[in-house]
């Protein structure tokens, strides 16, 4: 009930735009109140994602002081008003939405999942975010067929790692990119037929040696994550009538280019979002059953880098943009 709730609680605040410091560990924040359409959730874990770098960078723009934090998991303790999908008080959930380097968290009810019997929770929520982008690229960025050689860059990464292991179920074949011996290992593990180590490789080398893996015809698709490092060469190794999928900056911004580059291959190159896929109830919930169903019937591995604690927030800034990490990152609340 509302009365057990307080009305302080412990979690990060982003003070400023800057560097990992100016995240600030706080036992005195206001506990949110869960508006029309949204649900209070009491976080047992918080989800890390590149992207809360960017907000607490400056790379995207955000109101500050915030709380980061695009994914959780907890027990449901409050419903708004408004639509609440037959969620109820005191089910175990995960949910994507903001606000959950904190002990509680209000998001929007449409975007919160029951935990199925038989998917542990730290499980579910390492899949969740990270999970869904994955599946929403290879179902609709690039309708990945079997056979078809597909790029993943970053692919130890969280979602990299996703993209592998669903590429792979679907009967495509992936060349992915990492920066160490050991992530090279675990993206092979997690179904990438072949490995580039582009931190040793120079670009005209990994241009060439994915044309040749390809039969000089080049990638179906690229996924890639990592943005102003790698998006040139992304348009090299594509196919003629390939896809680039340009899903994120972890080196930093494409900056602006000329559109005509795309024309000698036609190229379609996309930049989406996972929450333009999940913006309704019904697509949110269709992908998510299909994330855990996968989960369930693959017996995949769903690798989880580290739990830290909440009081450790700078530090888990500074392994995530110091390349420490392989999988997801999650803080205990
Ligand atoms: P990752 O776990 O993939 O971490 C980022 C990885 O990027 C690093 O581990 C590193 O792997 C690689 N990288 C390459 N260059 C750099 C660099 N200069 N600095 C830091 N890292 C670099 O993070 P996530 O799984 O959370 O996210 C992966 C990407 O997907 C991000 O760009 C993120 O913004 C994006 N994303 C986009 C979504 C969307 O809806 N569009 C949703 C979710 C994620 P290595 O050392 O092997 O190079």
């Amino acid at each position: 009930t509302t009365s057990s709730i307080p009305s302080t609680m412990r979690g990060v605040l982003c003070t400023a735009i800057g560097d990992p410091s100016v995240l600030s560990y706080r036992t005195d924040l206001p506990v949110p109140q869960p508006t029309t359409g949204q649900i209070l959730i009491r976080n047992s874990y918080a989800g890390v994602n590149y992207i809360d770098t960017y907000f607490r960078s400056g790379i995207y723009p955000s109101p500050k002081p915030e709380i980061l934090g695009r994914d959780g998991e907890g027990v449901i303790v409050a419903l708004g008003e408004g639509e609440t999908y037959g969620l109820k008080l005191g089910q175990r959930v995960v949910w994507m939405g903001s606000g959950g380097y904190a002990e509680y968290s209000a998001v929007p009810a449409l975007h919160v999942a029951p935990i199925p019997d038989g998917i542990p929770e730290t499980i579910a929520v390492a899949s969740l975010l990270q999970g869904l982008t994955a599946l929403t690229m290879i179902r609709e960025s690039h309708h990945t067929k079997a056979g078809e050689w597909c790029l993943v860059h970053a692919a130890a990464g969280g979602v990299g790692l996703w993209l592998c292991q669903l590429l792979k179920a679907l009967g495509a074949r992936v060349i992915g990119t990492a920066s160490t011996p050991e992530k090279i290992a675990q993206a092979h593990g997690a179904g990438a037929e072949k490995m580039i180590n582009y931190s040793t490789t120079t670009s005209a080398d990994l241009v060439a040696q994915i044309m040749e893996l390809t039969g000089g015809q080049g990638v179906a698709a690229v996924f890639d994550g990592v943005g102003k490092d790698t998006f040139d060469d992304d348009l090299k190794v594509v196919k003629r009538k390939g896809t680039v999928v340009s899903f994120g900056n972890a080196s930093g911004v494409v900056p602006p280019f000329a559109i005509s580059k795309l024309a000698p291959k036609c190229i379609k190159l996309l930049r989406p979002q996972v929450f333009g896929y999940i913006a309704t109830r019904q697509e949110f919930t269709t992908y998510t059953a299909e994330l855990f169903r996968f989960i369930m019937e693959n017996k995949i591995e769903v690798k989880v880098h580290k739990v830290y604690d909440l009081q450790d927030a700078q530090l888990v800034h500074e392994d995530l943009e110091g390349r420490k990490t392989m999988g997801k990152l999650l803080m205990r609340v």
